[in-house]
């Protein structure tokens, strides 16, 4: 089992996120049959080994072969990569939809089908799960699962002390370590996931409550990433807690939805895409990553509801899916920051980021900068839409319903900003070509373009 302190050196990741990758790394080395052994380069792997699991990166796979290790397919996916190319070549010259890959996943694994039909009559729950957040402070379910750190947590944390003290940056907050970082623990968080949080996952999915920061998210993207999760064992999990009455059918659908589709959709579309798809940037953005960004730094940031996001990030290396998508990204994509920055910043911020689940989810979900390979259109929102599915605008200096002056929301003006700026494309795609006809029709246009032009600081 190879640790490599040099990757620390090469980029500045998040305090949390280099203990969980080490803890993990450290408590698999306690299995039979493993050795621990300290690398300074991936390179420098003895001759005694001789084959690999594919790596999950361009990067690496080339790695691989250039030393001519043996390889062994990717573990981790339910779908095996010639299981997609087979399927992406049946659509060939048609764009590929998630829900069609995932109705061929349900039909391949047999998860909530019964005699070849969806269960419950219907393949998706989607219209059960929009709730708005509740008018409470939480969602009132049972706290996450969380692990007690023990000695391999300790020194890691001294070595990473004595890293810091040799000068490696790293971003966020050290603290308790959030995250499974062996099978054992990872088992007993999927555990209570199912038993006492997934029935409410669906409904509240796509809301976001400042002081519930994991609402009914599961928490398990990083044990699955980390490979001491299966993907089919989570799924399986879920649809268990169905079967029992543990849980409701819109929660479980959804999740699986999730794990299965979204999942295995974003790591083979990574492939699909080619390794250059990473650089794409088809709405020429090229503003660089705000130091408050790269320093997860809040405490300048006005705009509450992207302070509260990086204030989280800053103390747990994780936010669930709509501050990632639809604050983040959002922000972002107003604002013009280069797609590839923004993709290795996310990466390496997040505890639960990884080279391939990345290009898709900020590339071409958050940032459009594929110019609609992923998306039919940009998932771009003003301040109405943060202000449904959020609770953070209430307590914002800024008002959300406003355009312009001094109290004028950023993320709604920014909003109009951004449809301004990209008129020309816009309009040629009916999707979004409302949209501009709207801006179009604005009265204050003219104050609002000066404005965000002029705009520093969010
Ligand atoms: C800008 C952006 C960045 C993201 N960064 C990451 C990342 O670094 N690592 C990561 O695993 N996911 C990422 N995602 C997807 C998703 O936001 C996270 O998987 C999820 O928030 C993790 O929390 P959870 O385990 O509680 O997920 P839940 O809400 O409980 O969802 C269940 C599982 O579904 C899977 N899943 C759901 N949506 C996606 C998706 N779009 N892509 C991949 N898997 C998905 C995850 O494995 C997740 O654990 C990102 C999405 C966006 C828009
Ligand atoms: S008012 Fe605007 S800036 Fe403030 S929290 Fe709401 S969306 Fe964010």
């Amino acid at each position: 089992m190879p640790e490599v302190l040099s990757q620390f050196r090469k980029r500045r990741y998040h305090r949390q996120k280099a203990h969980l990758i080490l803890s993990a790394i450290r408590h698999r080395a306690l299995d039979p049959g493993i050795e621990l052994i300290s690398l300074e380069s991936y390179r420098d792997l003895p001759n005694s080994i001789s084959s690999v699991i594919n790596p999950t990166s361009y990067n690496q796979r080339k790695l691989v072969q250039s030393i001519g290790l043996k390889v062994f397919p990717s573990r981790g996916f339910v779908a095996s990569e010639e299981e997609f190319a087979e399927y992406a070549q049946s659509k060939a010259g048609k764009r590929l939809v998630l829900e069609d890959f995932y109705r061929k996943q349900r039909a391949r694994t047999g998860l909530l089908m019964n005699d070849g039909q969806p269960v419950g009559g219907q393949w998706n729950f989607d219209h059960d799960n929009r709730l708005p957040p509740p008018k409470e402070q939480t969602l009132g379910v049972s706290e996450p699962w969380y692990p007690e750190e023990d000695e391999i947590d300790a020194q890691v944390r001294r070595d990473l002390d004595k890293l810091e003290s040799e000068g490696v940056k790293f971003s966020g907050n050290d603290g308790q370590r959030l995250f499974p970082a062996s099978r054992d623990e990872a088992l007993a968080a999927l555990d209570h996931f199912v038993e006492q949080r997934l029935d409410l996952f669906g409904p509240y999915e796509d809301a976001v409550l400042k002081t519930d920061w994991a609402m009914s998210h599961s928490l398990l993207s990083a044990p699955m990433n980390m490979g001491l999760l299966d993907p089919m064992e989570v799924a399986q999990a879920a649809e268990n807690a169905y079967i029992q009455g543990k849980a409701r059918l819109a929660s479980v659908e959804g999740f699986i939805r999730q794990v299965i589709g979204w999942r295995d959709y974003v790591w083979h579309l990574y492939w699909h895409f080619g390794e250059d798809y990473v650089n794409k940037n088809e709405l020429g953005a090229n503003q660089p990553i705000p130091a408050n960004w790269l320093d997860l730094n809040d405490q300048d940031i006005e705009s509450n509801c992207l302070s509260s996001t990086i204030a989280d990030i800053s103390q747990r290396g994780w936010v669930h899916h709509i501050p990632r998508l639809m604050i983040l990204g959002n922000i972002a994509m107003q604002r013009g920051f280069d797609p590839k920055a923004v993709n290795d910043w996310l990466v390496d911020n997040f505890v639960d980021g990884t080279p391939w689940v990345m290009p898709a989810n900020s590339i071409g979900m958050s940032l459009y900068a594929d110019g609609g390979m992923m998306s039919t259109k940009p998932y771009a929102a003003g301040g109405a839409y943060i202000n449904k599915m959020t609770n953070y605008c209430g307590s914002c200096r800024f008002d959300p319903k406003k355009r312009v002056g001094d109290d004028a929301c950023p993320v709604n003006a920014g909003y109009w900003n951004f449809i301004h700026t990209h008129q020309e494309r816009f309009i040629l795609n009916p999707r979004i070509s409302r949209a501009v006809y709207s801006m179009r029709k604005l009265t204050d246009l003219e104050e609002l373009v000066s404005q965000e032009t002029a705009r520093k600081f969010l």
